[in-house]
């Protein structure tokens, strides 16, 4: 994708043509020491022409196992807010900074979330989506580096290097913290903002190119 930073590169060979050799690579993927504690990887899942693209933190327990990124408690609360802006879970790609679990669900270190951001970016170069959505401080930190803090920066957007974000607070955080609840909803609504002028544009743009008759040519329909 144009814009994306190109110094993570996979290595000679492994570059991916599609989401499933991505997936495929990351199922094998011994590229920092999660990769030997995990039960099962979870490279995401969704559409490949989302237009939608969610990132969360890391695989908890319940994604361990399973395979899928945000099964559990958050994931209910995640589904419930996309539910709210008319989109079900099968309309968006949901993945991690990291792909596998961090033990006994710690933080994520640098150097897994920098040995697994090659993955990352390579779906975002596939899937190309209109927005990103930044679920909380660690995804924030890792996408938006060097920007403002989650609670100044959520439900804003962000366009960097060709790829447009928007930072909302972790559905998880808003589990612990009820008060949080409200500004995450304020958040999707805001993204949905931001997804209904991104189809108006493209509706005036294709109006803009549809070639309108000339009245003389009209005329001459009726002889
Ligand atoms: N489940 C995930 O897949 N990611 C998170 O960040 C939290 C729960």
């Amino acid at each position: 994708m144009p814009g994306l930073p190109s110094r993570h590169t996979m290595g000679p060979g492994l570059d991916f043509v599609d989401l499933p050799s991505l997936s495929a690579a990351v199922h094998n993927c011994r590229r920092c020491p999660l990769g030997h504690s995990r039960t099962k990887a979870v490279p995401g899942v969704g559409p490949a022409d989302a237009r939608i693209m969610i990132v969360g933190e890391a695989p908890g327990q319940n994604e361990d196992l399973q395979g899928e990124p945000f099964v559990g408690a958050a994931g209910k609360l995640l589904d419930q807010l996309l539910r709210g802006i008319g989109l079900s879970r099968g309309d968006v790609f949901i993945t991690n900074i990291l792909k596998c679990r961090p033990p006994g669900n710690r933080d994520p270190q640098p150097a897994e979330a920098e040995a697994c951001s090659p993955y990352l970016e390579q779906q975002l170069r596939l899937i190309k989506p209109e927005v990103v959505l930044v679920l909380g401080r660690h995804a924030l930190a890792r996408l938006l580096p060097g920007y403002e803090s989650i609670s100044r920066l959520h439900g804003k957007v962000v366009s960097k290097d060709g790829v447009t974000y928007i930072p909302v607070y972790h559905p998880a955080a808003a589990l612990y913290n009820s008060f949080l609840m409200g500004p995450l909803e304020q958040d999707f609504r805001a993204v949905k903002a931001h997804l209904d002028r991104v189809e108006e544009r493209r509706q005036v743009a294709a109006a803009v190119a549809t070639p309108v008759s000339k009245p003389e040519e009209q005329l001459t329909l009726f002889g």
